[in-house]
Order: C-alpha cells, then sequence, then structure tokens
C-alpha cells in the first residue's frame, strides 16, 4: 500500500487532543477546537504542512492536558479547511492519513508536541484474510441494516471501496462501539489482529441488534395491538355515533330520571332509584345486568307510591251500586255495607278481612268487583290457587335470571293506585312446600300491623299496603290454614235456588251475555220456562255459572242465526226450541222414583262445589262378619259405617233384626258416583238406615233424604254446611229432610224460602229415624 501523501515524511508533529472522539484513517472529520492549546497547535500546524496529529486523550472531561493524559496511538491528520469562527472558536476539516504511534511527547509552553512512528508500508495480505475481510464486509451491511443509528446512504460510499485496509478502517469509524473500544481498535498496529478484532465486535454488534430488533418488533406488536384496540373502539364509537345509539341511551336515561322523578316516591326510594340510574350508565348497554337493572327501575317507577282514589262518601249510592250488580245476597251486602260505612269513619283499615266463602258460581269474584265500584276504588283480582312457593307471593330475588316481584307487587302495579280493593282468590287452595310457606307470607300481608313495611324480595325496599282493602274468596274456609282463618270474618255465600237463579238470570246473565255477543234488546227473547228448563235440566250447581254459559251458548249461535238469515229479526228461545240450542239435557233423570230400593238410602252431602245428594247402597251376601267398603270413603266415613253396624247390632231386637245376622252376612256398603271425595261424620244416619234397610229386606220412598252424625248409643249430632245441603236437596226433588235437633236454630237463621216446600224432620235419636222410615206405611 502505497503512502498517500509526502507528509509522513517528517517525524515531529503538533498534537491536537480529542475528547470523545477516536479518528481513523482516511476519514474526514469536522472538528470544533476552543481550547488554547490545540488552537495553538491548529496555528502551527496549518504553518507546517497543514498536519497535524491527532490523539484521543484518556479522560474526555479533562480541560487542561499533559502527555500523560493521551493515549499514544492516534492518527496524522491533514487540515483541509480551516475557518475561525466570531467566539474565538476554530472550526477545521480533518482527514486521517495514517496512524501513528507516539515514540515520545514533548510538551511545551503552550502545545505538545509528538514524535511518531508510522506502521510498516505494505501488508500481504493473504487470501484468507481477504475472506475475513470479505466476510466482515458482509457483517458490516447487515450491521448498517440493522442499526436505525446509522445511515443506509453510507453502504453508497462504502461500496465504493476497494482498497482492504481503508475498508476495514471505514467499517471501525462507523461501528457504534465505545470510545475505550476504537481506541484499542486504532491501536492494533496488525492488519490481521485487526481485521479480528473488528470481526469480533461485529458478530457481538450484530448479534444484539438481532435481539434488539426481535424485541422491538414484540414491542411494536404490543403497540400496534393496543394502537389496534384503540382504532377499533374508537370506530365502534363512530357507528355508534352514525347508529344514534349513544344518543339512545342518554335519551333512555333520561327517559328513566324523568319517570323516577314523576313515580313520587319515598325519599330513601328515589335516593335508591337513582342509585341504580347511575349504575345502569355506567354499564355496557349490551350486558345482561344492564337489562336487569332496567327492568328493576321499571318496576320501581311503576309501582304506586302516592296516587290514590277518593272513596265513595255516599253510603246510600254504595248500597245502590251494590244492588245494581247483584240480585239478592242480602246478608253478604249488609256486612259489606257496614263495612265500609265504618271505613269511612276511621279511615283505616282495621279487623278482620272478609272472606267471601262459598261454591264456585254464586259471585264471590263478581261482589268483589261489585265492591270496588260501589267504593270507587281500582279492583284487582290475584288467584292463589295452587300457590305453592313463597316467592310467588313476596317476589324473587334480583340475583335470579328472570326474577320478579311477587304477585302482591304485580297487583298493586297493574292497579296503579295505593288503595284498590285487592281480591285475593281461593285462598284454601294455597299449597306449601319445600319452597317456604305462601301462606305465612300472605299473614303479613293481610296484617293491618305488619303489611304496612312490606317487603318484597324483588323490589327490596318496603312498600306500604296500609291502604288496600283485601278481600278474600275461598270454597271451603275450613281448608284455610288455621293463621290466616284467624284474620278473618267469614262471609257464607251458599248457593242460590232455583227460584233465585232465574231472578239472577232475568236480571243480569242475560242481559250481560246479551252485550258480550252484541245482541240488541229486541233481537233476542228467552222466556222464563225455558230458563227454569236449562236450571233444572241443563245444569247441576249451587252458583250460576254454567247457567250463564248455557245462555252464552244460546246467544252465540243466535248471532249466526241472525247473520246467516237476514230475514230473521228476532231470536224467540222457547221450551219448544231450547234444544236445537243446547241439545239433549245434561241432567234429565233426576225425577225421583217414588219407590226406593231395597238397601239404599239417600243423604246429603257438603262439597267445597256446593251441597249434593249421596246414594248410598248396601248388599248382604252370604258369608260370615265381613265389612267391604267402597266407593271413595274417607277415613271419617268408614268409622261412620262402623259405628252404623256396631249400632244396628245393639239394637238389632228393637229393630226387627236377626240379631245373628252378623254371623250369616258378609255387609258391602258402596257410594257410587264416589269421584267427589265426601267424607265426614254426617253421613252416620243415612249409613245405618241403609244397612237397616237391607237387613229388614225394606225399601222407602226415594223423596226423603237425611244427615246427621250418629253416636254409638244412637244419638244423633249436628252437622255443617246445611245452606248447602238444602238448597241441593232442593234441585234433586227432595220432599222430606231428616236432620238433627241441634241443628235447628241454623235453619232459624235462614231465609225461609231455601227450605220452603220442604217437609223438616228434626231427629235427636235414631229411634226417630227408624220411626219415620220404616213405619211409614208407604215403606214395603
Ligand atoms: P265465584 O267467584 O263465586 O266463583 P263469580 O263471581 O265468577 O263466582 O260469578 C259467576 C257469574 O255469576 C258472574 O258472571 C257473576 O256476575 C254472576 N253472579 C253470581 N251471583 C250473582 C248475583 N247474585 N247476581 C248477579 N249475578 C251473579
Amino acid at each position: 500500500m502505497p503512502r498517500e501523501s509526502n507528509l509522513l515524511n517528517k517525524k515531529i508533529f503538533h498534537v491536537l487532543p480529542l475528547k470523545d472522539l477516536v479518528i481513523f484513517p482516511h476519514m474526514v472529520v469536522p472538528l470544533i477546537v476552543g481550547r488554547k492549546q490545540s488552537i495553538e497547535s491548529i496555528e502551527l500546524a496549518m504553518l507546517d504542512n497543514k498536519s497535524i496529529f491527532l490523539v484521543a486523550q484518556k479522560d474526555s472531561l479533562m480541560e487542561d492536558v499533559h502527555p500523560k493524559d493521551l493515549f499514544r496511538v492516534g492518527v496524522v491528520g491533514q487540515i483541509l479547511q480551516m475557518v475561525k469562527l466570531p467566539n474565538g472558536l476554530i472550526k477545521i476539516l480533518v482527514e486521517g492519513v495514517a496512524r501513528a504511534k507516539v515514540s515520545r511527547y514533548r510538551e511545551k509552553k503552550k502545545f505538545i508536541e509528538a514524535k511518531l512512528d508510522l506502521p510498516p508500508d505494505i501488508i500481504d495480505v493473504t487470501e484468507e484474510m481477504e475472506a475475513k475481510r470479505r466476510q466482515l464486509s458482509e457483517l458490516f451491511k447487515v450491521y448498517i441494516k440493522m442499526n436505525d443509528e446509522i445511515p443506509e446512504e453510507i453502504l453508497f460510499s462504502f461500496n465504493q471501496l476497494e482498497d482492504a485496509e481503508k475498508i476495514i478502517d471505514f467499517v471501525a469509524t462507523y461501528l457504534d462501539v465505545r470510545i475505550a473500544e476504537k481506541q484499542k481498535l486504532l491501536e492494533r498496529w496488525d492488519y490481521e489482529a485487526r481485521l479480528d478484532h473488528l470481526l469480533q465486535l461485529l458478530r457481538k454488534e450484530n448479534q444484539v441488534l438481532t435481539i434488539k430488533t426481535d424485541l422491538d418488533g414484540r414491542v411494536r406488536d404490543e403497540m400496534m395491538k393496543s394502537q389496534r384496540n384503540f382504532y377499533l373502539q374508537e370506530q365502534m364509537r363512530i357507528i355508534r355515533d352514525e347508529l344514534g345509539e349513544e344518543d339512545e341511551i342518554a335519551l333512555e336515561i333520561h327517559h328513566l330520571k324523568k319517570k323516577i322523578k314523576s313515580a313520587s316516591m319515598p325519599v330513601e326510594i328515589h335516593a335508591k332509584a337513582m342509585e341504580e340510574l347511575q349504575r345502569f350508565a355506567k354499564i355496557p348497554q349490551l350486558s345482561p345486568e344492564s337489562n336487569v337493572i332496567r327492568t328493576y327501575i321499571e318496576w320501581l317507577v311503576s309501582v304506586p307510591w302516592n296516587k290514590m282514589t277518593n272513596d265513595t262518601t255516599n253510603i246510600n249510592t254504595a248500597q245502590k251500586i251494590l244492588d245494581e250488580d247483584h240480585h239478592g245476597l242480602e246478608k253478604p251486602k249488609k256486612r259489606i255495607l257496614e263495612y265500609i260505612a265504618v271505613l269511612q269513619r276511621v279511615k283505616k283499615m282495621q279487623g278482620a278481612i272478609l272472606c267471601l266463602a262459598g261454591p264456585p258460581g254464586v259471585g264471590k269474584t263478581s261482589l268483589g268487583k261489585s265492591i270496588a265500584r260501589s267504593m270507587g276504588r281500582e279492583f284487582i283480582r290475584i288467584s292463589l290457587g295452587g300457590v305453592h312457593d313463597e316467592a310467588e307471593i313476596r317476589g324473587h330475588r334480583r340475583t335470579y335470571i328472570g326474577s320478579m316481584p311477587g304477585k302482591i307487587i304485580q297487583g298493586m302495579k297493574k292497579a296503579g293506585v295505593k288503595n284498590p280493593v285487592f281480591l285475593l282468590d281461593e285462598v284454601d287452595k294455597l299449597g306449601h312446600d319445600y319452597h317456604g310457606d305462601p301462606a305465612s307470607a300472605l299473614l303479613e300481608v293481610l296484617d293491618p300491623e305488619q303489611n304496612k313495611s312490606f317487603m318484597d324480595h324483588y323490589l327490596e325496599v318496603e312498600y306500604s299496603l296500609a291502604n288496600v282493602m283485601f278481600i278474600v274468596t275461598a270454597n271451603n274456609p275450613y281448608d284455610i290454614p288455621d293463621a290466616l282463618l284467624d284474620r278473618m270474618e267469614i262471609i257464607e255465600l251458599p248457593g242460590y235456588q232455583d227460584f233465585e237463579k232465574l231472578q239472577i238470570a232475568r236480571k243480569h246473565l242475560i242481559a250481560k251475555q246479551m252485550k258480550i255477543h252484541g245482541l240488541e234488546k229486541d233481537e233476542f227473547k228467552i222466556d222464563d220456562e225455558s230458563i227454569n228448563e236449562i236450571i233444572v235440566n241443563y245444569t247441576m250447581e249451587a252458583g250460576v255459572r254454567n247457567l250463564e254459559r248455557q245462555i252464552s251458548k244460546i246467544c252465540r249461535q243466535a248471532v249466526m242465526e241472525l247473520l246467516k238469515n237476514k230475514r230473521k229479526k228476532e231470536i224467540d228461545v222457547a221450551l219448544k226450541n231450547l234444544k236445537k240450542y243446547l241439545g239433549e239435557p245434561k241432567y234429565p233423570s233426576r225425577g225421583l222414583k217414588s219407590n226406593g230400593e231395597i238397601g239404599v238410602a239417600t243423604g246429603l252431602a257438603w262439597t267445597s262445589y256446593g251441597g249434593d245428594i249421596l246414594r248410598i247402597e248396601v248388599n248382604l251376601l252370604k258369608g260370615k262378619d265381613k265389612l267391604t267398603l267402597t266407593g271413595k270413603l274417607g277415613d271419617v266415613m268408614q268409622e261412620s259405617a262402623v259405628i252404623a253396624m256396631s249400632y244396628i247390632r245393639s239394637r238389632s231386637n228393637k229393630y226387627g233384626i236377626d240379631p245373628e245376622f252378623i254371623n250369616k252376612y258378609d255387609i258391602h256398603i258402596h257410594l257410587p258416583e264416589g269421584a267427589v271425595p265426601k267424607d265426614g261424620p254426617s253421613a252416620g244416619i243415612t249409613l245405618t238406615t241403609a244397612v237397616i234397610s237391607a237387613l229388614k229386606n225394606v225399601a222407602y220412598p226415594t223423596d226423603i233424604a237425611m244427615t246427621g252424625e250418629i253416636t254409638l248409643r244412637g244419638n244423633i249430632l249436628a252437622v255443617g254446611g246445611l245452606n248447602e245441603k238444602l238448597l241441593a236437596a232442593k234441585r234433586h226433588g227432595i220432599k222430606t229432610i231428616i236432620l238433627p235437633e241441634e241443628n235447628k236454630s241454623d235453619i232459624k237463621d235462614m231465609e225461609a224460602q231455601v227450605y220452603e216446600g220442604i217437609e223438616l224432620k228434626f231427629v235427636k235419636h235414631f229411634d226417630q229415624v227408624y220411626k219415620i222410615i220404616f213405619n211409614n206405611k208407604k215403606s214395603a
């Protein structure tokens, strides 16, 4: 390698100490110089061939340097340009020419001189060295590409280089390593050693850069991900904006707030609602939780907190309305009016809850509705039939999916006011199981002491039921749980007689059904005979529900007929065309045969569906001391049968019965049509009579019926449900009824119409029954 300049021929050079910089040969570097010592050196150098010795100082922070502070290997440089700057600084452009080793420093007053040794001129480049050099070039290119700090453009200059020494000095210049490392590189006098050192450094650096690039990539990925999320969220926001959803949510919150404000809630409930609204605003609208809160707030605002209707104060108006809606029912109406009157005085519901008790279709529900109307109140009805879970009364907690308030709060929402008439239907059909006892929840509802602060599990806030007028209904008041029954005053609606049913149909049911079916007054007529026929032969009930259904059926067909035959202006229903509308009578065989059958007796039974007649059959079979009971007999009735047998055996002589009958016959007692379970002791005298009839082989007239409990001594005890039993007896055409003397007072309380046309025979002992039945001339 030839020397490029003769400037290296001299041996002594002015020294320019470098801070934080190592200059390699062949590099052109601009330098700003400010230290006096350095300026002196440059100025002298400018006069001396413009050559200068550039060497790094060991401590880059040191200002005033001496030879001991300088490394001993540097580069001889050629000053290409010198500019004096206004602030006393000098800017030079210097090019490294060759590395040089100081053999001796000489410190002058104002500057330092150095005597230099220069490297050998020529280097023999072996193939191996060339291979390494090429490897170095490749590695360097990779290095530049990976290193963001160094502009890739330098590769352009790099690629132009051909001289091996220039190439490796170029690499050394651009390698981003610490100054100390660079100095070491510069000090590698031997070309190959320098090449090896550089290769090693480059490999290391490339490795570091690879790791860094990888890390950068990962960091970038992370960044990208978060940027992407941000971007997507922004997009969602824009889409929502586009769809107007954001507005919708804000609008919904606004509406809910308005609803809360106008719900006139008590302060603490208002606070609760607002708190929920705040939660609602925070939660994403699509989350299920959001819906739960919305529904809850809707409930809170839709329950009446303050709204009330004004009660009608005129008791005469109330009475007029009750009379308008219902025929008869004098006693219940009177009691209801008293209740309303007291309520007007005391303003607060106190005392017992009215319980309307009676068979289906006697007007319990419609009477409740009528009470509401007569008081000018809203009416709400819920059915308790089959309710066996406390939550149905008191609601499910909000944590349940699809949870709701219980029936009470639901009813209040429907009522829309705080003081409705609230009818709890079929309280006797309440069940209970492991889900808790709804009766106890109901007790709280009905207790004026507790219902001021009724707690529904769903609503979570106290709700006052103090202004509600509760009325309950039951078919059988004896099935009402005792604790509840204790709070009630039973008002009995036992059922109607045929003549009452006719009146109800005439005054209410026909007009009602005509209206429902859109029949005008002059379009439809039905005569009394037809209505009576329906009552007697097409229905068998204590109430008037089926009667109403039959009338509805006729109305339906009347409408059809009028539409089909335009010329026809009026439908006239009479006995002769009744079958056309209703078909064959359902209960035609009610006419009782005058002569009864041997071993058959007719009793009267009470069921929750009203009264009924009870036919008891007895057969004697050859055998010994065996009693068979069939039909749906409850435990009490089975006992009655055993008592009857025992009593008859004890009185066999008196009644003319073979005392040994027990050893001759098996006795079979059967209750046909036992589908409706009948139980109770009141069949005692009927069972006894049927067995005696069989044993005496004597029949008696079928229009005699009886009811009464019998003791082992033959005494006859009082029974219940007489009202219904008498009505049933009448329906079935019974002419004579044998009943306990003890029940005489009950009969006195009844309206005479109930037993009109029936002969009542009161008995104290079975001997009297025997006398009536078997000493009768008609008995055969
Ligand atoms: P319940 O609740 O006792 O089963 P409802 O109240 O449903 O009976 O009555 C059945 C139908 O009979 C209703 O249309 C009702 O208006 C009518 N009704 C019952 N009793 C009377 C009555 N005394 N006067 C007028 N309509 C009556």
